[in-house]
């Protein structure tokens, strides 16, 4: 008999402020053990639907379950201290007066002072921080601050995670590097999790499962890998990763030709020949290749270190983009040659037949 190890689950929930419907039929499930993470732009509903979970809003329909009790519906609350749930948030909120000692201890109940001990002792060896236990918040950084509210969520065992842009206010180096810290800790400490970000690269680092969502509906809730190379609607495509939508006409089985020529590649949908597509190309699907018959203008450049990023212009005066290593120098105006080499070819019914 297979065991249900579901922890989480959102059930069509509604949400609204007076007239304006800020969550509309969201449903999703995380496993025990399973991080999540919820992603869109400003304004789309993420931290209303983790402040639904955490128990701070009501719901007008629809129902959040908490290992396996009913926890929000149309006519029930559960308070947030009653859901077994721990929660982060972007400013850290430690207490200032306290030791890292005293703010991870904070929340713990185990009258046992030794088993009190053993606990912090854990968490900080979790985090990274065991030398660090006496120092007071204003003597971390803010990496160090934010593992420390990391350790005191975890204190008290939470059944669940909910993190709320936990990296937003560190510089760019220490986000990416504790993006990656705080995925290792998550997994080692076991908890589930479901974190609100609008910065994909956060999401794709921590999380085993991300949910784009627009206005308040989950478009697509998938693997990172899948959010990246596979978005299901044309507005997922756009709002991840960088990239350009082209024209095209499918003349084949998994075969389109466009401004980039006649492409090859497994379709991600079914398509007749002769059926108009607007077609995603990736900046890494676009190879700079001096030999190549297919040629395109370079109208704009942006040095990444390693790599620069060419928009171009195709013979159909359409834009796409190329990675190319910074090494080729290329200025703009130039005629470069370039060979597409996409893998999949993925498609969307075009609303523009005028190819
Ligand atoms: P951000 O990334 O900017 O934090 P978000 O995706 O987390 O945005 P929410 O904070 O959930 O978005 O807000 C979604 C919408 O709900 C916004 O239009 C916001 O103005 C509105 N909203 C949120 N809380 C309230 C409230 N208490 N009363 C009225 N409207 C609210």
């Amino acid at each position: 008999m297979q065991l249900d190890n579901t922890l989480l689950k959102v059930n069509d929930i509604y949400k609204s402020f007076d007239r304006d419907d800020v969550i509309k039929g969201v449903s999703l499930e995380l496993n025990e053990g399973e991080i999540g993470c919820l992603l869109g732009p400003s304004g789309c509903g993420k931290t209303t639907l983790l402040r639904i979970i955490a128990g701070f809003e009501i719901v007008q329909r629809g129902e959040v379950i908490i290992a396996g009790q009913q926890v929000s519906s149309g006519s029930k609350i559960v308070p947030p201290e009653q859901r077994n749930i721990g929660m982060v948030f972007q400013d850290y909120a430690l207490f200032p007066h306290l030791s890292v000692i005293e703010n991870i201890a904070f929340g713990i109940s185990k009258s046992d002072r030794r088993a009190r001990r053993k606990t912090v002792d854990h968490l900080l060896e979790l985090v990274g921080l065991e030398g660090a236990g006496k120092a007071y918040p204003h003597e971390l950084s803010g990496g160090q601050q934010q593992r420390v509210a990391l350790a005191r969520a975890l204190a008290p065992e939470p059944k669940l995670l909910l993190l709320d842009e936990p990296f937003s206010n560190l510089d760019v180096t220490l986000r990416e590097k504790l993006t990656v810290e705080v995925r290792d800790i998550l997994k080692a400490s076991g908890i589930t999790a479901l974190m609100v970000t609008h910065n994909q690269f956060e999401a794709f680092s921590v999380a085993d499962s991300v949910g784009v969502i627009f206005s308040g509906s989950i478009c697509q809730w998938d693997s990172a890998y899948n959010i990246y190379h596979n978005p299901e609607t044309l507005e997922v495509a756009r709002f991840v990763g960088d990239g350009a939508i082209i024209r095209g006409v499918v003349t084949g089985p998994n075969q389109v030709s466009c401004g980039l020529g006649e492409l090859s590649g497994n379709l991600s949908l079914p398509c007749d020949s002769g059926c108009h597509v607007d077609l995603l190309v990736r900046p890494e699907d676009v190879l700079h290749d001096d030999h190549s018959e297919v040629g395109a203008q370079v109208v704009h450049k942006s040095f990444r270190g390693p790599n620069t990023l060419y928009k171009l212009e195709l013979s159909t005066s359409e834009i796409c983009l190329a990675l190319v290593s910074s090494h080729h120098n290329h200025q703009l105006g130039e005629q470069i040659g370039i060979v597409p080499e996409v893998e999949n070819l993925v498609v969307f019914p075009s609303v523009n037949k005028l190819l």
